[in-house]
């Protein structure tokens, strides 16, 4: 750890870095920022740099509102896009309590917890996140019509115009600060494009989806543009999903992989698809938290709005990708379920605990489907036992108050903020009259 350190300073030193920021997060896992000046990084890492978290959503409770931000100098790294010469780095960091304890209400610190239980079982998850999001023509201003930047579809190539070199630059910033990118396309919607991010331990991979949103939206405004991960921006396009491939790997070896078993997966990978499964209802509230959420699962546009697991299914809630024998252990399972903006700590933590809940109790795998879900008659999915997710937050939330197993993945402080928070966004939403509401009701009666 003490190198590490040292290397740091050694870095900010020779790059002769002018301002360090200290990155965290509130309970929705929007980004937070304490920009400190060099001659402070040790005291940060000894004994970490007190902040006041009382106005932070979901970070403390008023009358204890003293907190402390602990880097991680393995997270340390150079905004590309803050310039080579008196240049800004940033490092994720761990929430203390003026005690130094890991703070119970800290995104970061459910995950780490999550993954340490795992690893009590010898059990390391490895993900890798494909983001969606969409790239707008103006800078959003509440009101004005969203305008995306092309009109191309998926996999289109685009030519000229204003998004071109949108990817380019972005995977090019992402690169310089560690965070590598496996593929990247444009996605069905108009200037919806998506970006996947090569596989990595679950805490850097939520790490970087953080990183990553804020890169994105960066490169938009540099280019007057705007970037939004907002799951549902406009009705009759396609939502931006956050797919996620999972695996769990043993002593260094993917424990999802079985050779000349079914797609090659594992009994443990089974039981992990049925953990995901048999819990959904009650995590949704996680990989899928606004108001807005519920309109890309239920907006269709090859979105999942039952649970199901399936093979080759763009309908399922977990599809099991092709496996390429020549690939050899790279057993996988593919979670379609999470929006791009979700809370990736939290969401991890919970999709792991419902997996090792399928794992602990040996849940079996009910059948897959390879059926589209979508064009089934509600007999036939009811025939099939085929679960909906919840169709709306409210309904999610109701679930999921009622988890013991989210309670005790977030811990009481954390799942109370959340409830808080999120019955907040609902109520506010109700108290909303929509044109919808007034051009269909106005001149009915
Ligand atoms: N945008 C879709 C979703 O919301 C996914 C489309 C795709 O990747 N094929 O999940
Ligand atoms: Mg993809
Ligand atoms: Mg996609
Ligand atoms: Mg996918």
């Amino acid at each position: 750890m003490e190198r590490q350190h040292d290397a740091v300073l050694r870095t900010v030193a020779e790059r002769n870095v002018r301002f360090v920021r200290l990155w965290f997060c509130d309970v929705v896992g929007t980004l937070k920022s304490i920009a400190i000046s060099p001659e402070d990084l040790e005291s940060a890492f000894d004994e970490g740099i007190g902040f006041d978290g009382s106005t932070i959503e979901g970070l403390t409770r008023a009358y204890e509102s003293d907190m402390l931000l602990r880097p991680d100098p393995a997270t340390f790294q150079l905004l590309p896009w803050r310039g080579e010469t008196e240049g800004t780095a940033r490092m994720m960091c761990d929430v203390l309590t003026p005690d130094g304890e890991p703070a119970a209400s800290d995104p970061r610190r459910v995950l780490k917890d999550a993954l340490a239980r795992a690893e009590a079982k010898g059990l390391e998850l490895y993900l890798h996140p494909e983001i969606e999001f969409y790239l707008f023509r103006e800078p959003y201003q509440s009101g004005e019509p969203l305008v995306p930047i092309d009109s191309a579809g998926y996999f289109d190539h685009v030519h000229k115009g204003a998004g071109k070199d949108f990817r380019r630059t972005a995977i090019q910033y992402l690169e310089q600060m560690n965070i590598q990118v496996e593929y990247s396309h444009h996605e069905n919607g108009p200037g919806q494009n998506e970006i996947d991010l090569r596989y990595t331990d679950a805490l850097t991979a939520a790490d970087n989806i953080l990183t990553f949103r804020t890169v994105v939206k960066e490169v938009a405004l540099t280019m007057g543009q705007s970037a939004t991960f907002m799951p549902k921006p406009m009705i009759e396009h396609p939502g931006s999903g956050m797919h996620t491939h999972l695996s769990l790997f043993q002593g260094g070896k993917n424990a999802f992989h079985e050779p000349g078993a079914e797609y090659g997966l594992s009994r443990l990978a089974r039981q992990f698809i049925a953990g995901l499964l048999r819990h959904a209802p009650e995590y949704c509230a996680l990989t899928n938290q606004f108001v807005n959420s519920y309109k890309r699962l239920w907006g269709a546009q090859e979105a999942p709005s039952y649970v199901t697991w399936g093979h080759n299914n763009r309908s399922a809630l977990v599809r099991v990708p092709f496996h390429k024998p020549t690939k050899g252990t790279s057993s996988r399972i593919e979670f379609r379920g999470a929006d791009s903006a979700c809370n990736p700590y939290l969401a991890f933590a919970a999709l792991l605990s419902a997996g090792m809940a399928g794992i602990e109790g040996e849940y079996e795998l009910p059948e897959g489907a390879e059926d589209t879900v979508w064009e089934l008659t509600e007999r036939e999915r009811r025939a099939m036992g085929i679960e909906p997710l919840p169709s709306d937050l409210y309904r999610a939330l109701e679930v999921f108050e009622g988890s013991e197993l989210m309670a005790s993945v977030l811990g009481e402080q954390v799942f109370e903020y959340f409830l808080r928070n999120k019955h907040q966004e609902w109520q506010r939403y109700r108290e909303q009259v929509t044109p919808q509401e007034l051009s269909t009701t106005f001149h009915l009666i």
